[in-house]
């Protein structure tokens, strides 16, 4: 039986950060929780701030190429609200692009036809193909446990697509909690206290939510998710095409914002705004946080078979923790997000994308992989194949740094 924080309820399953168990003290109070009490001053976001720095951005790039700006658009609430916004509120040119992730239900493919239409948007929509597809999913689950997949592939298979855009700005629609969870995760378990101090006025300089493409942390991200597999020619084909766009990007002047970071957005608010433009909410979601993807259920139970703690309990514990969300919506939501022994109906969408049988995946997560204290080891004849101008040395440190440190 799993111990839970008094505060914020997550169980003590083990953190992307280091494997080990969440630390619940004597007082059943969680260590980010004590955490956060303790240094409040250190994880305040000044929005005022960022918001100046992105629209000093927004102005410095408007209208110097075909594009302003690519918006990472899933037709989820939060993606949709940041294309209303940078096109009604901030009056850019904005290519909303798409990646075909194998998951979309009717409803959220319904939303996102009705925001492009409503919204005025240019709109892609990008697929990998079925075989393709299935050898990202299957690959990516046996070698790191892992199967959530939105902005990080997304990046990675729409890189030809942004690319061509010659968009300067590049927009993640990317939750606020889960920005938070990743954020306090990583300040607390990567830096001590005195470094933190030093870390923080040097990511405000640049706003916050606002990063440069040329970062080696975009490129390590994408190549994480396929550096270990192995694939087919056509698949190998396909990623080689996908990193030269990527890392081509990579040597101009190109900027990855996270708009959650830059705007204080709300809720309730998102919601109200996207239902004047034909959004509905998917019933099978619920109502915080990012999660309008149909797979959480899955992506809860295999995290939860790995003994690991789901991105989702992270990042609705922090949105309560920040005052983010009211006591009751959080009641509301933890019971949704907590999912366990039972296998969801999710699993059969998934073997069918993925091609495996349940068999082979409940074969993947015995082995626990996502639990795992080393990463798998790295292709080297692909990573060779890929052209990345990364040394080995460097990739392998690179990779065992970044190893399911962010999302499960
Ligand atoms: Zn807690």
């Amino acid at each position: 039986m799993s111990k839970h924080c008094v505060q914020c309820g997550l169980p003590d399953f083990k953190i992307t950060y280091g494997r080990e168990p969440l630390p619940i003290d004597d007082k059943g109070c969680c260590v980010f929780c004590n955490d956060y009490e303790a240094n409040q001053k250190l994880y305040e976001v000044n929005f005022k701030a960022n918001e100046e720095k992105f629209l000093a951005l927004c102005n410095q790039i408007k209208g110097k190429q075909k594009y302003d700006a690519v918006i990472m658009y899933t037709g989820g609430k939060d993606s949709g609200y940041a294309a209303y916004y940078l096109t009604k509120k901030l009056g850019l040119k904005v290519l909303a692009v798409t990646w075909d992730n194998g998951f979309f239900s009717k409803q959220h493919e319904q939303n996102l036809r009705e925001l492009v239409q409503n919204l005025g948007l240019d709109h892609k929509f990008i697929s990998i193909g079925e075989n393709n597809l299935a050898e990202f999913y299957s690959n990516r689950l046996k070698k790191l446990g892992r199967f959530c997949a939105c902005t990080q592939p997304a990046l990675l298979f729409c890189a030809p697509e942004i690319a061509a855009s010659e968009a300067p700005l590049i927009i993640m629609g990317v939750s606020f909690g889960q920005q938070l969870s990743l954020f306090q995760n990583r300040l607390l378990f990567e830096f001590n206290i005195n470094e933190r101090q030093l870390m923080l006025p040097l990511l405000k300089e640049r706003g916050m939510g606002i990063y440069q493409m040329q970062d080696p942390g975009f490129l390590i991200g994408a190549l994480l998710d396929v550096a270990c597999g192995n694939y087919s020619p056509a698949m190998e084909e396909l990623l080689q095409n996908c990193f030269k766009h990527f890392q081509q990007m990579m040597q101009e002047e190109r900027y990855i914002n996270i708009l959650s970071l830059i705007y204080n957005f709300d809720h309730k608010i998102i919601g109200e705004v996207l239902s004047q433009y034909g959004w509905k909410k998917p019933n099978n979601t619920h109502s915080a946080g990012h999660t309008s993807c149909i797979m959480e259920h899955l992506k809860g139970y295999l995290a939860y078979k790995q003994n690991m703690l789901n991105l989702d309990y992270l990042e609705i514990a922090a949105e309560r923790r920040w005052g983010r969300i009211s006591k009751e919506l959080f009641e509301e939501v933890l019971p949704t997000i907590h999912y366990n022994q039972a296998e969801p109906p999710e699993m059969e969408l998934f073997c069918k994308v993925a091609k495996m049988t349940r068999e082979e995946v409940e074969q993947v997560l015995v082995g626990k992989p996502f639990a795992s204290p080393n990463p798998p080891p790295i292709n080297w004849e692909l990573v060779k194949k890929l052209t990345v101008n990364i040394n080995q040395e460097q990739l392998s440190k690179f990779l065992s740094l970044a190893y399911n440190r962010g999302i499960p």
